[in-house]
């Protein structure tokens, strides 16, 4: 999946100077004299947050000279959104010495883009974290009471970004998370689980290794502790859960980068919920593939979902060809398509 600003036809387009003197000059009248910026001095960088219009930019990332910049978005990007975990390209004052600012002239291509919409009914989709790879989906065994269909719907946000989910079990101290977990055997997801200090930090350390990984889940679940215990210097606020509605209380309101070893850990404390109006189900099944290469064969709309004529996955899970875990497999599939139904 991939994204880039659209072309811009207007004449404040920051590269047309580029453009027309790429091209013989018809006319071969005399040069320009309004020399517009090409940006060819621009230094790229990743985002990692965004405040009130300020962005805290990473820029020499992995060198000696690695430091963040405060910069503002050109106007030039018109709507396009700036968000954590973008690569940018930077002009103007990048040092980042108090009071200095540096304005972002380039989104770089994405590799993936998290989206949401507002609710399931609204097509206008917000992006919340580019570039992540990874999702990691903290979920309580208790306290809060652990939603399955939330989780299928942070699930089917992942497969439909191209992002490959992790699911984080926690306060498995509370309760035993064994028929919760049931749920989810038919997808072929890496589980964790996480106590009260007794978190899973070396298996944790190594998933996120060499990934960019966005965390995600309902207040309350005990992200932020995990965060602080994955990055001490973090300090992601920690709420108290209210005992009576298990709801808990953020502090910390904007989405960051933080670093994990030699990868990247994305938190998202405003994201309680995902709408699902822009997804296409497609994606979905592309995230199954074998159920995907079977539906091949499947009629032309067909949704899969229980009691499609002719639907080929269904067919052949009730003739045995899927065996035990394709049948599983097809429940998880027709379950996370029904969210979108
Ligand atoms: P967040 O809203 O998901 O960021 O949750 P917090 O990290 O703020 O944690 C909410 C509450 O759960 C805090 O009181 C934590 O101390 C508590 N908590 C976090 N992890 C665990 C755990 O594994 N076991 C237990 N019993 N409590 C936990
Ligand atoms: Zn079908």
């Amino acid at each position: 999946m991939s994204w880039l600003p659209p072309d811009d036809e207007s004449d404040d387009e920051p590269y047309a100077d580029y453009e027309a003197r790429a091209r013989p000059n018809p006319k071969g009248n005399r040069a320009r004299t309004k020399i517009r910026p090409e940006h060819k001095d621009a230094v790229t960088g990743r985002v990692l947050t965004v405040d009130r219009g300020r962005y805290s930019v990473l820029v020499g990332e992995g060198t000696d000279d690695e430091h963040e910049a405060i910069a503002s978005r050109a106007s030039e990007l018109r709507k396009n959104a700036v968000v954590t975990g973008d690569r940018v390209d930077l002009v103007g004052d990048t040092s980042g010495v108090d009071g200095s600012l540096s304005r972002i002239v380039r989104i770089q291509e994405r590799s993936t883009l998290l989206r949401r919409s507002a609710d399931d009914s609204d097509e206008v989709e917000r992006i919340i974290v580019a570039n992540a790879d990874q999702m990691l989906i903290v979920v309580a065994a208790a306290n809060p009471e652990p939603r399955p269909r939330l989780v299928d719907r942070y699930l089917v946000a992942a497969f439909d970004a191209g992002i490959t989910p992790i699911l984080c079990i926690t306060k498995t101290d509370l309760r035993d998370p064994t028929d919760f977990l049931a749920n989810f055997v038919g997808l072929d997801i890496i589980v964790v689980q996480s106590a009260e200090n007794q978190w899973p930090l070396e298996v944790l350390g190594g998933l996120l290794s060499g990934h960019s990984t966005v965390a995600v889940g309902h207040s309350g679940v005990g992200k932020s502790t995990l965060v602080n215990a994955l990055v001490p210097d973090a300090h992601r606020a920690i709420g108290r859960v209210n005992t009576v509605t298990g709801r808990g209380r953020h502090t910390s309101s904007s989405t960051i980068s933080l670093r994990v070893g030699d990868g990247w850990i994305i938190d998202t404390p405003g994201v309680r919920s995902f709408g699902l109006g822009h997804i296409n189900p497609d994606n979905i099944l592309g995230s199954f593939t074998d159920l995907a290469t079977v539906a091949l064969q499947c009629p032309r709309g067909c949704t899969h979902l229980p009691g499609s004529p002719d639907c080929a996955i269904i067919e052949a899970a009730e003739a045995g060809e899927l065996g035990d875990i394709g049948r599983l497999r097809l429940d998880s599939l027709q379950r996370l398509l029904g969210t979108l139904a």
